[in-house]
């Protein structure tokens, strides 16, 4: 709302909501501790971004936003409202606030800078996740034989995947942050020769994957669902039909 005016006389504004902020307040937190907070994006797409939902391209949006997000180098000042829906109202969080506003607002805090992708973390997993045993996976690659997917496409491609992989549901997939690319031509080797490089290019990661070939509408495409850090062990263990990343 504000924003135009707010950037026009020079305020200083909170990094999620463009409420003003006054010298000393605010808390300053680090990229990692915002984007990582699954609190952060349901915030901003329930408001700043809540037309992306609405999208056709909402999975390519969703993950254009999420690098756009996780790679800013400088640390994140926020209003208190804010800083409480992010569970990250801290003292230390304060102090650090107060240490920018006095080093003219170029103190970062241990910890800042840019994070991978991978670690965006946009929802809580949901209750029948916790249950599987399987955690959700850290990326899902959308991949359209000379058409870029949209949201339809995902569906039907997600649903192939988990009839594949039990103990995987839809709801691991739902809200992933997802690569949307397409080949450059519309045979089906183009396609899973993308698997291919999604898996070369993936070290120490544990994928699965599957074709979702449409005789009907011709728009065949491919997904991998990706497991990477903390998450591999655990889904190599539940998902022994998977392949591991890399050369
Ligand atoms: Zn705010």
């Amino acid at each position: 709302m504000g924003q135009l005016l707010n950037a026009l006389l020079r305020r200083t504004v909170c990094d999620m909501c463009t409420e003003r902020i006054r010298r000393p307040e605010g808390y300053l937190l680090t990229t990692r501790q915002v984007v990582t907070n699954p609190e952060y994006w349901e915030f901003m797409f329930a408001n700043s971004w809540a037309s992306v939902l609405a999208s056709e391209n909402a999975p390519e949006m969703k993950y254009t936003l999420a690098e756009r997000q996780a790679s800013q180098s400088t640390p994140w000042l926020i209003c208190s409202s804010c800083a409480d829906r992010l569970h990250s109202a801290t003292p230390q969080a304060r102090t650090d606030a107060e240490r920018w506003w006095n080093e003219g607002r170029r103190f970062a805090p241990q910890g800042s800078g840019p994070v991978s992708v991978e670690e965006v973390r946009q929802a809580r997993p949901p209750e029948t996740v916790l249950q599987s045993g399987l955690p959700m996976p850290n990326k899902i690659f959308l991949i359209g034989a000379k058409f870029e997917p949209g949201q339809d496409d995902f569906f039907l491609a997600a649903e192939g995947l988990v009839g594949l992989h039990p103990p995987l549901t839809m709801e691991h997939l739902h809200r992933v942050f997802i690569k949307v690319s397409s080949t450059s031509t519309d045979e089906v080797s183009a396609l899973t020769q993308a698997v291919d490089e999604v898996r070369r290019e993936s070290p120490r990661a544990w994928l699965v994957d599957s074709l979702c070939l449409n005789r009907r509408t011709g728009r065949d495409l491919a997904i991998v669902a990706m497991w990477s850090g903390e998450a591999v062990g655990l889904a190599r263990e539940r998902l022994p039909k998977g392949t591991p990343g890399g050369g």
